[in-house]
């Protein structure tokens, strides 16, 4: 027997594709050559199958070696192939039988010494071998907890290269996977937490119900993050297919979190001001690292201190924000990540970042003009809603000293404003109001009376506010209307949404 196929599993954004790794032996000088579109990882896997082969104390056939990844089509990247290769080498020499691999996918990568490491993105790895129909997969031994979180799969964790060819050759069976343990759930902030603030709560609350994206200015020290890290406490419990897509996100980062649960949660991802590019939209070689944009995919992504952001981070952005996908350039073609989130701005209103009233700020107009600016254009005029937030004053403190609402009680209001925004627009082909065609609502039957429009229409005359802008507001209107259980927004809602979209909101 000079030939032997086993399978595994590539990547390709966030699904899995099972694939055939081939090995010939053939006369001739001893040579590895690997085809099938692989990447340069996979070239390198190469010296590191045969150091971790020999290692293992098996011997490396001196032969003409052809490792082929099928399909040639599907692009592979990285270093999950390495024990399928080993195997398929093993077995192509005669030296392993492979009879009890038939329909088993095997996932890993081999250090020198043949431990099996583990690998990035086991979750849709092993979620696409249970799709293909496979019942059993052989794992890293790190990597068990999470391939068990695919009910339909029987799953076999390695520790090393040895262990695999002991139950290949004399059937000493391979250990059980590990009993997931759930982890202590992590305390969820709430804005039970948060006194007064009436105007960053009514922001935060219709940012959630409508799927706006937010910008709060305001000193430091007005609870400007303590808000926006709660805006994931009223937004809805993600459904199964989000939850396994925001799980194998993670999965690809290499951040999983421990308990072998998926997320239910929101994401909440607030990447420091400092964060390069690839940081925040994802990068590196091989298997390409999901950024925060990805990693906040259904959820929200937090830029606190934003102007403070480098202007290519900024600029990254505005791709996903448009398209709510990541399209990341590789060596061969490009990789594409989910990245649909729901942006807050977070900015103090000039660069020496003062208290408010503080009289040693001699920041000019000018200056504070040209701080916020570097938001302005394609990333501002996406949001919303624009408020500012001032500290909580002592009265207030006083008032609300039995705590504010909680976010159980404001998350039953914006999960009912989102059903009716649904069963609205859902023919539409919309989920939220904040992803609505701007023209759907200024024509027959959403457009409002004309009463209703007065003010919206002089601004729009006066030009202080822009057509885009205009849109915005309506939206806004939209939600305003939903989160109070109304059929339609009226002058009244209009006349607040005005108010959070110019930032005159007081
Ligand atoms: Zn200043």
């Amino acid at each position: 027997m000079s030939y032997a196929r086993v399978r595994c599993v590539g990547l390709v954004g966030v699904t899995g594709h099972v694939l055939q790794v081939e090995a010939d032996l053939a006369p001739g000088l001893p040579t590895v050559a690997i085809t099938g579109l692989p990447d340069t990882a996979l070239h390198e896997a190469r010296d590191r199958v045969r150091a971790a082969v020999v290692n293992s104390g098996r011997a490396w056939p001196n032969r003409r070696i052809t490792i082929n990844l099928l399909p040639a089509t599907l692009p592979k990247h990285g270093s999950s192939l390495d024990l399928a290769i080993a195997v398929a080498v093993l077995g192509s020499a005669g030296q392993l039988p492979l009879a009890p691999l038939d329909q088993v996918v095997l996932l890993g990568e081999l250090g020198l010494d043949g431990t099996v490491r583990p690998v990035r993105g086991a979750l849709p790895m092993v979620a696409a071998a249970a799709r293909a129909g496979h019942h059993r997969v052989v794992v890293p031994l790190d990597n068990a907890t999470e391939a068990g979180m695919i009910p339909s799969i029987q799953v076999h964790p390695v520790r090393s290269l040895r262990q695999l060819a002991a139950f290949l050759t004399d059937g000493i069976p391979l250990p059980q996977p590990p009993q997931a343990t759930p982890a202590d759930p992590t305390p969820t902030l709430d804005l039970a937490d948060i006194a007064g603030q009436s105007l960053g709560r009514r922001a935060l609350e219709i940012a959630a119900a409508g799927g706006h994206h937010l910008a709060l200015f305001g000193p430091p020290g007005a609870g400007k993050t303590m808000l926006a890290e709660r805006l994931p406490s009223v937004l809805p419990e993600l459904p199964d297919d989000a939850a396994m897509e925001v799980t194998s996100l993670h999965s690809i980062a290499g951040l999983m979190p421990s308990g072998g649960q998926l997320i239910r949660r929101p994401p909440f991802q607030a990447p420091h001001h400092t964060a390069t590019v690839s940081a925040l939209v994802g990068g590196g070689s091989g298997l390409a690292r999901p950024g925060a944009v990805s990693l906040a995919h259904r959820g929200v992504l937090l830029l606190d201190e934003a102007p403070e952001f480098d202007r290519r981070a900024l600029d990254a952005l505005r791709q996903p924000l448009e398209h709510g996908r990541v399209r990341l350039a590789r060596s061969r073609g490009t990789a594409e990540y989910p990245a649909r989130v729901q942006l807050v701005l977070a900015a103090n209103p000039c660069p020496c970042a003062k208290p408010a009233g503080d009289i040693s700020c001699d920041c000019t107009p000018l200056a504070r003009r040209r701080y916020l600016g570097r938001l302005s254009g394609p990333l501002l005029d996406r949001v919303d809603i624009q408020v500012t937030v001032r500290p909580v004053r002592a009265a207030e403190l006083m008032q609300v000293s039995a705590g504010g609402e909680p976010s159980t009680v404001v998350a039953a209001r914006v999960a009912a404003a989102r059903a009716a925004a649904l069963d609205r627009w859902s023919r539409l082909g919309q989920r939220s109001n904040a992803e609505l065609p701007g023209p759907v609502l200024r024509r027959p039957p959403w457009c409002l009376p004309g009463p209703d429009l007065r003010e919206l229409r002089a601004r729009l005359d006066r030009g202080s506010l822009s057509a885009r802008g205009f849109d915005r507001v309506l939206r806004l209107a939209w939600t305003i209307a939903d989160l109070d259980g109304r059929q339609r927004p009226d002058a009244e809602d209009v006349r607040e949404a005005i108010g959070l979209r110019t930032g005159e909101a007081l």
